[in-house]
Formats: C-alpha cells, structure tokens, sequence
C-alpha cells in the first residue's frame, strides 16, 4: 500500500493520521515509503466507550499545518459504518487541498451506513469487534501486536 501511494504522489505527500488508533499502522506504513514525506495529526471520538457507535464524532485535536494546495493522504485504522471517514474528509475538503484520498488498514464492508470512498484497503474483514496494533477497547490493547477479536 506504501508503495501504491508513492507511485500515486511520487513528488508532494501529506499524510494525516487519525489518532489514536492509526498510530502503528501509520508507523509501520510511512517506513515503507520512499521519498518525501510529511505528517500531520488529528484526534476524533466517534465511540464513547465499548463497541457500538453512536453516529457522533468529535474534533479532538485539529491539524497543525494547512492543507491548501497539497495532496493529502487521511491515515485512518479502520472503516466501519463510514460516519467517522465521512466527517473528516468533509472538513478535510474544506480546507482546499490539491487532492485528497483515504488509506484505512481494516474496512468491514457488511457494517457501512454511508457510502464513503476509500482509496487505500488493506484488508477486509468481518463484523467482529477487533482490537490490537494501535486499535483499542476502552483504550486497552493498542499495544498488542498483532489483531485479535475480544473475547474469541
Ligand atoms: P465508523 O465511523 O466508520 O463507524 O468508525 C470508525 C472508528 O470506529 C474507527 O476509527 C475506530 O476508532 C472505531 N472502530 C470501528 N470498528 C472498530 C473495531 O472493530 N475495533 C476498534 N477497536 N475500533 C473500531
């Protein structure tokens, strides 16, 4: 997937990642990406706590830098019912970037409420709530290595 994006933007790329749960990924990712990179971050909350969304995302933390102008690549962990992605590339398309497109690690398909374009998939997987590798339950977990479901 690094390499697909570089050969998409082999001159000017901006990566965004998307806090907390992107922070591995995004790690493991740009380490396989020649050439020049820069970085922003920004925080949402979209589950309060445990494994069901409300709908509801909240701005955290917002970028440090401007995105006019740049082709921005959103680093985000996972793609569930879409409402999370949707949200950030509206304000992020706003904020008048030359191109802007989406890298997600996980996308479960069967789970989606709004049709939202992601560029970049690594894997798709089912409707199971999945933890490790940067993603948490009631911020436990991030720190596995690997991906496992809670409680088999
Ligand atoms: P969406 O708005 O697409 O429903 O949800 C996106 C966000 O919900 C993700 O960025 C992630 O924080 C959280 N999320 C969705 N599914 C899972 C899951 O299986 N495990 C974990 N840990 N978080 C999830």
């Amino acid at each position: 997937m690094a390499l697909e994006i570089r050969d998409d933007f082999p001159d000017d790329l901006h990566v965004v990642a998307v806090l907390k749960g992107a922070f591995i990924f995004l790690s493991d990712l740009i380490r396989h990406m020649p050439g020049q990179v820069s970085l922003d971050f920004m925080a949402v909350s979209s589950y309060a706590k445990g494994t069901t969304t409300s709908g509801e995302v909240r701005l955290q933390k917002d970028l440090d830098t401007t995105l006019d102008g740049r082709n921005v690549v959103i680093v985000e962990d996972i793609v569930d019912t879409g409402l999370t992605l949707t949200y950030l590339q509206e304000i992020l398309r706003a904020r008048n970037p030359r191109t802007l497109r989406t890298a997600c690690l996980l996308s479960k398909p069967s789970r989606r409420k709004v049709n939202v374009k992601v560029e970049y998939i690594g894997f798709e997987i089912e409707d199971r709530f999945v933890v490790g590798y940067g993603l948490d339950y009631a911020e436990q977990y991030r720190n596995l290595p690997y991906i496992s479901v809670v409680g088999g």
